[in-house]
């Protein structure tokens, strides 16, 4: 891993570039990853931190994508469901199982919307009855079969299923269960993705809060947070800006309409009862209009979502007070016999949906197909652009292997390295299975002598990384907890300060690690690892309390997050 201070020097010196990449989400880290593999230059730019939009913002599910059967895109089920079962065995440390239950309100409802969508209307309303859910689990568990690692669906009784959550709405008439996956960080994840590229090919290299300053004859100028501009000549220029698609054309001299995005909220809600009574499971529901919602333990919390609603103002969401009253009453209508208030809140976030532009009634009809339209070069610009727009968390790996292959024609170069049974990040020599697990940790423990139960924390939020990071802890001089997410300690702090590119302390509470979006980040731990990154990272003191600042503003405005 390159230090802070040499990757800002890699970046200020790049110059000429085969691919530049604006965006680092995980369709713009995805690509970033893909490309450096095949030994093709790259330089990847986010105007804010690494996995900061909509990739810190989704429902967290790796799905096969049984609602994209609704709309008829068998292709992206497909596709979908293999990129789950591929993320499971590539990224086991992120991505993990989610048994999930499907509550039915009939036994018929939907049939005919369905027929009438699938001919190609746009505007069909929808009920979904247990006829038209088990004809859609069996297509879902058929185009699952490819490098299957879960198991098929089920269908059961009202009775059974009441006797195991009695708190659920009397008003179903049977329950489908099947298998779909969940992303534990996705925001790291993202991260992961822009490690492995800069790991991959050491003449890449990879900016965050790099603002685009100017576009003249094919060279682009960035500043960086210092306020150093540092210039690009690309041969391609991906625009891989997520819900900023359309703004980042404009900024290179393109109006265009390529996104028309929806907005989803979230709510993390502290409720250990529904929590038990899940016992792992995802609910995935009807609410009462018709709209499919949520509810799973996501790190011990009730992660409840979403909304979707039209908006295209990427820079400015959060989860509004009508949207909080939606998923609360939502979760109150399928679970009668539980309590739901906003007490319960731990965190909130929102963010938009980068869905192609669409003329559809009814946002959940609008396709959640991926494409990616070119900007071919002209007089004034040199270079093409190419968008990638409506790439899921899902399919991120596939998509950008088709945008890297149709590249790699353009650069006159082929694919050397499949990313098809490439582990990432932390997943890479991830232990698999309980024998090879000890055999890690016993390993790990002799080569570190970190304490076992330590090491194996570490494991579960980073995956193999905790290896050096366990080195890294060992030798940090007053290692220990921090004072409130005891789980988390000053050793580990200082590793990501110092290894992840960190610029910003929110890096650092909110996408290198869960301390915030798990409510369990006190006002005293902020304080103390703003200090550990100062010390690392060099800020002054009236930096250190900007930061603290910026972060409590941040996360209490547009989070919802009350410090203890
Ligand atoms: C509510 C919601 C729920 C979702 N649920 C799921 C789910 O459960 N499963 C799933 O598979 N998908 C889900 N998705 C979809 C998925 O999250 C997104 O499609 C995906 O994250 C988009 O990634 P991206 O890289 O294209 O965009 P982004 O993650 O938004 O990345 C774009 C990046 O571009 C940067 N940028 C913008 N302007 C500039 C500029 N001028 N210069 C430099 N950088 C710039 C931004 O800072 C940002 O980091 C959900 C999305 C939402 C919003």
């Amino acid at each position: 891993m390159i230090s802070t201070g040499a990757r800002s020097d890699a970046v200020q010196a790049k110059g000429a570039v085969d691919v530049l990449i604006i965006g680092a989400g995980v369709n713009g880290a995805g690509l970033f990853r893909d490309l450096s593999e095949q030994g093709v230059d790259c330089l990847i730019v986010d105007k804010a931190d690494f996995g900061s939009g909509a990739s810190a913002a989704p429902s967290r599910l790796i799905h096969g994508g049984l609602k994209y059967l609704e709309t008829g895109e068998f292709r992206l089920v497909a596709q979908s469901t293999l990129e789950r079962n591929l993320l499971l065995k590539n990224a086991p440390h992120l991505v993990h199982p989610l048994p999930t239950i499907i509550p039915i309100f009939s036994w018929t409802r939907g049939v005919s919307a369905a027929v009438r969508t699938f001919l190609g209307s746009k505007t069909a309303p929808r009920r979904r009855g247990a006829l038209l859910i088990k004809a859609g689990l069996q297509i879902y568990d058929y185009y699952g079969a490819r490098q299957r690692v879960m198991p098929r669906h089920a269908m059961v009784s009202r009775a059974r299923a009441l006797e195991d959550i009695p708190q659920l709405t009397r008003g179903i008439v049977a329950i489908g269960t099947y298998y779909d996956a969940k992303v534990s960080m996705p925001e790291r994840f993202v991260y992961e993705l822009v490690a492995d590229g800069l790991a991959a090919n050491p003449r890449s290299a990879a900016a965050n809060y790099a603002q685009l300053r100017s576009h003249q004859a094919g060279v682009l100028a960035f500043a960086d947070t210092a306020g150093r501009i540092f210039v690009v000549r690309p041969r391609i220029v991906v625009n891989a800006a997520g819900p900023w698609i359309d703004q980042v054309n404009t900024a290179l001299g393109h109006s265009t309409r390529m996104i028309g995005g929806t907005k989803g909220s979230h709510l993390l809600l502290k409720h250990d009862e529904l929590v038990r009574s899940l016992a792992g499971r995802m609910i995935y529901f009807e609410a009462d209009d018709g709209r499919i919602c949520l509810v799973y333990d996501y790190l011990g919390l009730a992660l409840v979502g979403s909304t979707d609603i039209p908006a295209d103002d990427p820079d400015h969401v959060r989860c509004e007070d009508d949207e909080t009253s939606y998923l609360l009453n939502s979760m109150s209508s399928l679970l009668p016999g539980f309590r739901f208030d906003r007490s319960q809140i731990v965190y909130a976030y929102s963010g938009i949906r980068p869905l192609p532009a669409s003329d559809a009634s009814v946002p959940g009809l609008i396709s959640r197909d991926h494409s990616s339209p070119t900007l071919e070069p002209d007089g004034a610009r040199p270079f093409p652009i190419v968008a990638l727009v409506g790439g899921k968390w899902t399919t991120f790996r596939g998509f950008a292997e088709e945008v890297a292959d149709a590249l790699l024609r353009r650069l006159g170069r082929s694919r050397k390295v499949s990313t098809q049974n490439l582990a990432i990040g932390g997943g890479r020599g991830f232990p698999d299975g309980a024998a090879a697990r000890d055999r890690w940790l016993a390993e790990g423990v002799a080569a570190t002598g970190i304490d076992r139960d330590r090491l194996a924390a570490l494991l579960g939020c980073y995956g193999t990384t905790a290896l050096p990071m366990a080195r890294h802890i060992a030798a940090f001089p007053g290692e220990r907890p921090l004072r409130h997410a005891q789980a988390h300690s000053w050793g580990e702090i200082d590793y990501i300060a110092r290894r992840e590119q960190v610029e910003r302390l929110n890096d650092i509470v909110m996408r290198r690690t869960s301390l915030a979006i798990t409510g369990t980040l006190a006002l005293s731990d902020l304080e103390d690892i703003a200090g550990i990154a100062a010390d690392a990272l060099g800020w002054s003191e009236e930096r250190r309390r900007d930061e603290i600042g910026a972060a409590v503003a941040e996360l209490s405005e547009k989070h919802c997050y009350r410090f203890a």
